[in-house]
């Protein structure tokens, strides 16, 4: 195959630009998935925010379309943790609860490498919310750990969350008999929403909490005051509500505190302590809270003054306990399932997304071995042709030419040698200067390179001397070849001066093994020079 200057520098190109193309690919990858984030951040915004209408049908597509975005977009890792939440209670909608707690692994996993620090510290503190209501304080106080490794207290920003979190630890220290720090956090909490402005929700926060207050009160056996707290917000209790949150936290431990007030007080009569009992068995009941009616009732047959005969309440008692620690097991188990699904769904997330990065990882490493055997073989390729070819004229060099001549000999086909010398060629080093005269070899190598196929190879035999060899079919062509080349450099014209006709001699001569054409070409050139410059001489 020919390889001319130009055809060697278009391959060079085309490696560089499909090496240039391997070594952009990582960054261009990167910076389209960074554009789909963007994107998708939007879409994500849209979905969470979307105040939709419950049906299950709805339901179901919606959780549906979430999974197929997950698994088919680039989200950022906060975004991503919100839609695995969003997603997970759309599950939990559905009655898929231990679904929802999977998603809520996966949904912590991204959130804690995210920025929405607040949002991770609510939900390991819906978690361990929920853990205290099972009675299962280990698990609970693995969340309360956790949050506080996302962000301390202190350093939460969203005042509402802040408030959550001192709420949290409040019923926390309650329910594990630490009243006095209970009440402590609580006055936190509530110090939290001082600022902020009045809304529903807030409003629930404030009432959560004196009940809660309420709540400790009575537990340290200050009843006048829970009574007290517990008048104020009486106005407050909603008659009827499905907000589960309103239910757990507003109106069944409102009934529950209030219960526990009232057959504590002395001057309660049987009858009175009867309807409240009522009042909070019917609000558990119809909720589905029951276990808490279980609960206080647990309490007033063990720690209250009894309404009964003293042996039916042994009975009673001994059934209480052992209600006790069933109920208590049952939570705790619930608790332990729930707490493993999280712990176990973020962790397969992280081992999935690991898995991810080192497959990544590999095939970055693998076009960088591409990349690097490319340029090896383009170094090497570099060094071979440099040995074979002149760096002025890009023509064959003299050491190329004695190697074709020997292997033409050999062949014993006949073939034709053009030599060729420029004329005067020292002058217009001298004239023009040394730039100059490098211009005028490469104008003479161009001409040459235009004459070269497969059959006519051109070289650059030495300084401003200039060899063709002819060989099969072009071999006859060879007088049109060195007319062709004198006529191009004889009209040529030159930049630095317009005026300047620089002209070449040429020596032809023809043969096979047993001559050697190479000095007969010489001779004629010789001749051609000798002559007058600017001809051809041949034998
Ligand atoms: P003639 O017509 O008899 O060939 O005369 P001439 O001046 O061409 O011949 P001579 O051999 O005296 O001069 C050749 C000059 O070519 C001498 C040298 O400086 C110059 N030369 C050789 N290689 C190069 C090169 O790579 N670049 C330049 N600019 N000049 C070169
Ligand atoms: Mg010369
Ligand atoms: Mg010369």
């Amino acid at each position: 195959m020919l390889m001319t200057k130009k055809r060697l520098t278009k391959i060079v190109f085309l490696i560089l630009l499909i090496m240039t193309a391997l070594i952009l690919m990582p960054s261009i990858f990167c910076a389209k998935k960074h554009l789909d984030k963007k994107t998708n951040h939007e879409k994500v915004m849209e979905i969470i925010n979307d105040s939709h209408s419950s049906t299950a049908e709805y339901i179901i597509d919606e959780s549906q379309k979430i999974d197929n975005m997950i698994s088919t977009g680039s989200y950022y890792d906060a975004d991503l943790g919100l839609l695995y939440e969003h997603a997970g209670s759309l599950y939990k909608e559905l009655g898929e609860e231990m679904t929802y707690y999977r998603y809520l692994g996966y949904a912590l996993y991204y959130l804690e490498q995210s920025e929405e620090k607040d949002y991770t510290v609510n939900l390991y503190l819906n978690l361990a919310n929920l853990h205290i209501n099972n009675h299962s304080y280990t698990d609970a106080e693995e969340m309360l750990n956790r949050a506080s490794d996302v962000e301390k207290i202190e350093d939460i920003t969203n005042p509402k969350i802040k408030s959550y979190a001192y709420r949290v630890l409040a019923l926390y220290e309650s329910e594990t008999n630490n009243c006095k720090q209970a009440a402590s956090y609580l006055v936190k909490s509530q110090e939290c929403l001082k600022d902020v402005e009045k809304d529903f929700s807030t409003d629930t926060d404030i009432l959560i909490n004196k009940i809660l207050l309420a709540k400790i009160y009575q537990r340290q056996g200050n009843f006048d005051k829970s009574n007290e707290i517990l008048e104020e917000c009486k106005s407050s209790i909603p008659e009827r509500t499905n907000d589960p949150t309103l239910l757990r936290d507003v109106v069944i431990p409102y009934y529950q505190t209030k219960c526990l007030l009232i057959v504590n007080d002395k001057n309660t009569t049987q009858e009175e302590a009867m309807t409240e009992i009522d009042n909070l068995l019917d609000a558990c009941k119809e909720h589905g809270y029951e276990k808490v009616a279980l609960d206080t009732l647990i309490a007033i047959s063990k720690e209250l003054p009894s309404y009964d005969v003293s042996d039916i309440r042994t009975i009673e008692k001994d059934i209480a306990e052992l209600s006790d620690s069933i109920i208590s097991y049952q939570d705790k188990t619930y608790s332990s399932i729930i707490n493993s699904q999280v712990t176990d769904s973020s962790l397969s997330m992280a081992k999935s997304v690991e898995f991810t990065k080192n497959t990544q990882k590999r095939t970055m490493l693998t076009i960088l071995a591409i990349v690097i055997t490319i340029l090896i073989i383009l170094f090497f390729i570099i060094i071979i042709l440099s040995t074979r070819r002149d760096g002025l004229t890009f023509l064959y060099n003299r050491r190329t030419f004695n190697f074709d001549i020997e292997r033409i000999k050999r062949s014993s086909m006949p073939y034709s040698v053009i030599m060729m010398d420029i004329d005067n060629f020292k002058t217009i080093n001298d004239t023009y200067g040394h730039p100059e005269g490098d211009k005028v070899l490469q104008k003479l190598g161009q001409f040459i390179n235009n004459e070269t196929n497969s059959d006519i190879k051109g070289y650059r035999y030495g300084g401003e001397e200039f060899a063709i060899i002819l060989s099969k079919n072009s071999y006859t062509k060879t007088m049109e070849v060195a007319e062709s080349l004198r006529r191009n450099m004889e009209a040529s014209r030159w930049p630095f001066d317009s005026d300047l006709v620089i002209t070449i001699s040429l020596g032809v001569a023809s043969g096979s093994s047993v001559t050697d054409v190479v000095k007969k070409a010489d001779e004629n050139l010789y001749f051609s020079k000798h002559n007058g410059k600017n001809q051809i001489c041949t034998d």
